[in-house]
């Protein structure tokens, strides 16, 4: 079996979760091969976190590019490797920036690209991707034709499991080219740290719409999140109105969100917003108005009003009844 390039998206010396789902899924097309960019201090703990999880091979670059320069020093570096060991397919997680390194790095291969898999499979001809489209009614399975695929995979595909292996790490000294180095990153502020998870890396995402009826309404949607250990989302309506901020903005011109649980509350299911939530595995509909069209997607639906619903149901999740 040939190896399967995953790219290792890493935050504090740790593998942040979609990485550790691609390198579960590329057990399926192939033999594991993750590859760690910008590790600095934390690149052994890193390689043997992604050894942990099936990788037989860690290719390991560092060098001051990968923190100063925009996206274009991580294509140089996937391209050298991928043309030095040939890979049966590149994995990257389906985030902003996996998906423009995705897009690059299959320009410079001459290869086809596919975006947003939300499941993977291999045939006789090679690796197979699967994509939910037009609001989840459709599922398309699709192949790469024309050199090495390159796919993005979003968030909650597959549970992580480890597959602990023997793994070796091959050092690469990446030749940079002169695109590496045309858009310098000037400065960095981070975010204001949150106890919430990750918008488009939680497993479950309670999310207001308008019919919070302000900022104030969404106290009840943050404490149902906090009670789930959920992140918070947004439809456009309510974050245009400056009730939550535009970071949690779910949909199509939002984040894609893919969470195990999507629950929205006071939301009435506009394509532009199942656009960004069509895919969670499970979606649950909260509105009093029983002719919503977000009922017409949920697996579950409850017609009442949410400020009566979530709060009962928080009241249940902190001290449950049975
Ligand atoms: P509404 O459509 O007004 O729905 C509010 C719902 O709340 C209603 O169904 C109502 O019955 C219910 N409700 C009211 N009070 C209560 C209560 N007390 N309890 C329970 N239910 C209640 N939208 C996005 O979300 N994300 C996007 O990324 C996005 N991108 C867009 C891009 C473009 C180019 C365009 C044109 C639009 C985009 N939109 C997007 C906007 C989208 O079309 C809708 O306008 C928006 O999603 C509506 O938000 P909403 O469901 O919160 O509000």
């Amino acid at each position: 079996m040939g190896e399967v390039l995953v790219l290792i998206d890493h935050t504090n010396g740790r593998i942040r979760k979609p990485a550790l789902e691609l390198l579960t899924l590329a057990r399926r097309l192939g033999t594991p091969a993750a590859v760690v960019l910008d590790g600095g201090a934390a690149t052994a703990t890193l390689a043997a976190e992604a050894g942990a999880y099936g990788a037989a091979t860690v290719y390991v670059a560092d060098a001051p590019e990968f923190a100063d320069y925009f996206i274009a020093p991580e294509v140089d570096a996937l391209h050298q490797i991928v043309r030095a060991a040939d890979p049966t397919a590149i994995l990257i997680p389906s985030s902003a920036d996996g998906k423009e390194t995705a897009a690059r790095l299959a320009l410079r291969l001459d290869s086809g690209l596919i975006t947003d898999a939300v499941d993977l499979d291999v045939d006789d001809s090679g690796p197979l991707a699967v994509q939910s489209v037009f609001a989840a009614s459709y599922q398309v399975t699709s192949r790469v034709t024309h050199g090495t695929p390159v796919i993005t995979v979003k968030p909650n595909t597959t549970i992580p499991e480890p597959a602990p292996t023997t793994c070796r790490t091959e050092n690469v000294t990446v030749r940079f080219s002169p695109a590496a180095t045309r858009t310098e990153i000037v400065s960095r502020t981070p975010r204001t740290a949150s106890a919430r998870p990750e918008l488009t890396e939680a497993d479950i995402i309670v999310s207001g719409g308008r019919g919070t009826g302000g900022a104030e309404g969404f106290t009840v949607v943050e404490q149902l999140a906090d009670a789930l250990q959920a992140a918070v989302g947004a439809s456009r309506a309510a974050v245009d109105a400056g009730w939550y901020p535009h970071t949690h903005q779910v949909g199509q011109t939002g984040k894609q969100v893919s969470p195990r649980l999507y629950l929205a509350a006071g939301i009435s299911g506009a394509i532009q917003h199942r656009a960004g939530m069509q895919t969670s595995k499970v979606i649950v509909a909260v509105n009093k108005d029983p002719e919503a069209p977000i009922f017409d997607l949920a697996d579950y639906g409850v017609i009442g009003d949410l400020f009566t619903v979530l709060p009962g149901l928080t009241e249940h999740l902190v001290t449950p009844t049975d």
